[in-house]
């Protein structure tokens, strides 16, 4: 026997529909590219992505055709959110930070038919755009008198001259919620990128959890501020739940230097910000050293890579800032975990609790994860045992656009599929996970393995140091060494020897580096995570000591 409830299709446009509906006013700022404010609202927002979607209606783009985005964080994007996925096609959110011949590829791979690009990237898209045959418009996000005469871009418009030509009559259509809406191509450290597909169920499914109390905990009386780009995994759904929610929203735009970001969350009196820890480094960078302090805001998501202890700690004890840590990725829309206490946590101490929200954080409903050990078979869930992360879920891929990489899923005995992370973590009694590494990164040191991320963080709580990136260097005794790589922060000064006593009685022994190399720079990758295999090549003449 069925249920006998309305089956509805879970449709992004039913998000737009639902914020313009009962949040009508509620506001939405960005600093443009120009340096500029803009304000709007939601009810501006779904009349502009209606206009959008007649204005590719015009075009005659299919079903499920590609529109892509090189934008940053702004209003327009937003609309290309919901006016792109709403009217049934699917939306490209490229990133801007890879290498040209790079983006040149998965334009090619995506089959784009538009591509949308904020002003910043125009020597970009004058670079590429004869190498990226299958686009038959190109669309600069800007008002038609910012548009440069001679661009060199064969029938370039300027968005708002090509949305303000299109009504604002547009009835959403309906159609299969498994039907694709977004897709993200991966960071793609070895071999080509491959694109995470996400379907209208999936997306509105992560945007529903997203906003729960012990996730993102999102409501109408924040005011949001996504650092995390749109280009890069939806800004970890905060678009989507945003307008599920009603919330104020505030978009950097291009300034992510610590000082605008301090003086937009100031003046926009943002309540809740969400960034990868580097943005999160340059905004206490700027605020220290002047003294400054939040008024308004009291939580802050951070997640995309380990967010050292010393952060948290930061965060909470000088700027009485909850820190949220999250771990996700892109083919996981991204959110897999958050670290929010249990009740039963709130009688420990403070030093017990901070060990807690080191942690990545307990699965969010709709994610089921579990370790495994070489053999595939299923670890303890003792907080110490590390084993390879395996998750399924409404939200995790079960395969790679066009079917790249073949078959990823890992099938259990009852034969449902799980998808390898390619992160070694172990899980506690409580469910919270806590990542070790990179499977790629772990230091096999001895037949033992040393977490690379413990021994950053370690140097991450010296005062001297700006950023840390532990590698493994050969070793013909134990296999392999951890050397630990440091920027220093502007000014102050620590040798190699002090940085080492530093380890001691915070890990053990024999997991304390055997070196400290000073560096200019960790090399970086394009959404920002430290880009390991850059740096051991940067190392390759690089010998460990006595060697
Ligand atoms: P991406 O798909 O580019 O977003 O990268 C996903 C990967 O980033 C994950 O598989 C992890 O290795 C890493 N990552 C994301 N969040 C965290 C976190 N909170 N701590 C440690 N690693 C993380």
């Amino acid at each position: 026997m069925l249920g006998l409830m309305q089956s509805q299709p879970l449709l992004i446009s039913s998000l737009i529909e639902f914020a313009e509906r009962h949040h009508g006013d509620a506001e939405i700022v960005s600093r443009r590219v120009e340096g500029d404010i803009h304000r709007y609202t939601y009810r501006d927002l779904a009349q502009r992505s209606r206009q959008l979607a007649n204005a590719l209606d015009g075009l005659k783009l299919g079903f499920s055709d590609r529109v892509a985005s090189l934008a940053w964080n702004g209003y327009r994007h937003m609309e290309m959110y919901f006016g792109v996925s709403g009217s049934g096609r699917v939306l490209h959110t490229i990133n801007p930070r890879l290498h040209p011949e790079q983006i040149a590829w998965i334009v090619n791979h995506a089959e784009d038919q538009v591509l949308c690009f904020d002003m910043t990237f125009l020597p970009l898209v004058q670079a590429v755009h004869a190498k990226c045959p299958t686009v038959r418009q190109w669309v600069a996000l800007c008002d038609a008198d910012k548009l440069p005469a001679d661009t060199g871009i064969p029938g370039l418009v300027s968005y708002e001259a090509w949305i303000g030509a299109s009504s604002a009559d547009y009835a959403w259509p309906e159609f299969d919620e498994n039907s694709a809406s977004s897709m993200c191509y991966t960071s793609g450290t070895t071999g080509n990128p491959k694109a995470a597909l996400y379907s209208h169920r999936s997306t509105t499914l992560h945007a529903y959890a997203a906003a729960l109390p012990d996730v993102m905990c999102l409501s109408a009386r924040d005011a949001v501020l996504p650092v995390v780009p749109m280009f890069h995994v939806n800004a970890w759904g905060i678009p989507y739940s945003a307008a599920l929610t009603g919330c104020k929203l505030v978009f950097p735009g291009p300034a992510l230097d610590g000082k605008s970001v301090y003086e937009l969350i100031e003046a926009e009196k943002v309540t809740y910000a969400a960034g990868v820890p580097t943005v999160w480094q340059m905004l206490l960078g700027h605020m220290g050293p002047s003294g400054l302090k939040f008024s308004s805001l009291k939580r802050t998501v951070i997640g995309g890579s380990a967010c050292p202890p010393a952060m948290i700690t930061a965060f909470q004890e000088q700027y009485g800032v909850e820190v949220l840590h999250a771990w996700g990725m892109t083919e996981m829309s991204p959110l897999g975990t958050l670290c929010t206490l249990k009740n039963k946590h709130l009688a420990l101490s403070k030093d017990e609790q901070m060990k807690i929200r080191q942690k990545q954080g307990r699965s969010i409903y709709g994610v089921d994860m579990k370790i495994v050990g070489g053999d595939g078979n299923e670890l303890a869930w003792d907080g110490k045992t590390y084993g390879d992360l395996l998750v399924r879920g409404p939200w995790v891929v079960q395969a790679y656009y066009k079917g790249e990489g073949g078959d990823p899923l890992v099938r259990d005995a009852q034969g449902r599929g799980w998808f390898p992370t390619g992160d070694v973590a172990t899980i506690d009694a409580d469910g919270f996970m806590q990542i070790t590494d990179r499977s790629k990164d772990v230091i096999k040191s001895g037949g033992e393995w040393i977490s690379s991320i413990d021994i950053e963080n370690i140097a991450m709580a010296h005062p001297a140091v700006a950023m840390a990136a532990c590698v493994g260097m050969p070793h013909p005794k134990w296999d392999e060494r951890p050397i630990v790589c440091v920027v220093k922060r502007p000014g102050a000064e620590v040798t190699r020897e002090q940085l080492l006593a530093f380890y001691e009685g915070k890990t053990a022994k024999w997991q304390i580096p055997d070196d400290v190399v000073f560096v200019e720079a960790i090399p970086l990758g394009a959404t920002g995570k430290m880009l390991k295999t850059k740096l051991r090549e940067q190392l390759k003449d690089y010998r460990l000591p006595g060697l």
